[in-house]
């Protein structure tokens, strides 16, 4: 249920209004925005006397919403979120620019990737200490020293650290280093990780599970949402189809399809979604041209001896010129 109210409620009003709602068992979310003033609500709304609230002062409409995701979608928000990460302004005309490698693999490796990025223009940087491998016996990252180099990395050259959170049992130290907590496709469902992501004051980066629709994304979003955190940035990285000529199918449908539904930013992630670095640059193109708010992109230094995922790796040079080309193409599609 959304409840939308004039614009010159007082916080009196508004929170008379969510007593009332509170006494229904039901839950109230203010919900943040400039164009209207709205409250939605979660939890047994049918048990709701919708009279009763229409009746109430500052009032202006109570909206049912049909849906299974509440807080995420456009009947509840009608104007996109913008999410802030340093001087990005995620999910506005901006098109932001993720890149990193896979794992943080040694100091030297992570200093050298971050600052070759950072002369480039690039902020934010991607790279996992805690990784969640396919194999039990793949590299699984450095974990607690990956973190350390992280922070270093973030003091000393000043990128925004993007990193996954695989578990509960590291959320602390992880959220101590990150700037953006990634949650990765295996873990989508993970729903006591999004519960208490949802609980934390961080944008969170929500990748597609490689066997989830559109909807099951929407739906492990409002779970975050649900919690209280509203800075949910989706991304879609590929589902796994009949398709075997790449790692992945990118769905690039997902990214139109979601900004009708949802106000939440969509991020791609081509490194992922293809799992070749020749189709990495097409398909980032593609993704720009098709909508997307963003980028996060794979890149290494040496990507024949990378520990993970090398061979969706775009080398430091084929990244500089990606990024030319994107910033090229960016004011054409925004116009
Ligand atoms: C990653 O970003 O390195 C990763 C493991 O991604 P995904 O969860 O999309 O597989
Ligand atoms: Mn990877």
């Amino acid at each position: 249920m959304l409840i939308l109210l004039n614009l010159k409620t007082i916080r009196n009003d508004i929170d008379l209004i969510k007593e009332t709602i509170i006494r229904y068992n039901c839950i109230p979310h203010e919900i943040p925005g400039e164009i209207k003033l709205a409250i939605g609500v979660t939890g047994p709304t049918n048990l709701i006397n919708e009279e009763e609230i229409r009746k109430m002062k500052s009032v202006e409409e109570v909206i049912r919403v049909i849906k299974k995701y509440k807080l995420v979608s456009r009947e509840m928000k009608e104007e996109d979120t913008i999410i802030n990460i340093g001087d990005s302004k995620i999910g506005s005309k901006d098109t932001t620019i993720i890149a990193g490698p896979c794992s943080v693999e040694s100091k030297d490796q992570i200093f050298d990737i971050a600052g070759r990025l950072k002369e480039m223009g690039i902020n934010i940087l991607r790279a996992g200490a805690y990784k969640p491998r396919s194999s039990p016996y793949s590299f699984q990252g450095l974990k607690e020293k990956g973190l350390q180099y992280l922070d270093e990395v973030k003091k000393e050259i000043g990128m925004h650290i993007v990193t996954e959170v695989k578990d509960t049992d590291t959320l602390s130290i992880i959220s101590e280093v990150a700037d953006v907590l990634q949650i990765g496709a295996r873990n989508m469902q993970n729903y006591s990780l999004l519960e208490k992501v949802g609980k934390i004051n961080k944008p969170i980066l929500l990748k597609r599970g490689m066997a989830a629709m559109v909807e099951d994304l929407l739906l492990s979003a409002e779970y975050i949402l649900a919690q209280g955190n509203y800075n949910v940035i989706l991304c879609e990285r590929g589902i796994r189809t009949f398709e075997t000529s790449t790692r992945n199918t990118l769905d690039l449908n997902s990214i139109p399809v979601i900004k009708k539904l949802s106000h939440l930013p969509i991020f791609v992630d081509p490194s992922h979604g293809t799992g070749y670095w020749d189709k990495v640059s097409p398909m980032s193109l593609a993704a720009i041209a098709c909508g997307a708010d963003g980028l996060i992109v794979e890149v290494h230094n040496n990507p024949d001896k990378a520990l993970s995922d090398g061979s969706q790796s775009l080398t430091l040079k084929r990244f500089e010129k990606l990024y030319s080309k994107i910033k090229e193409i960016v004011p054409i599609i925004h116009n």
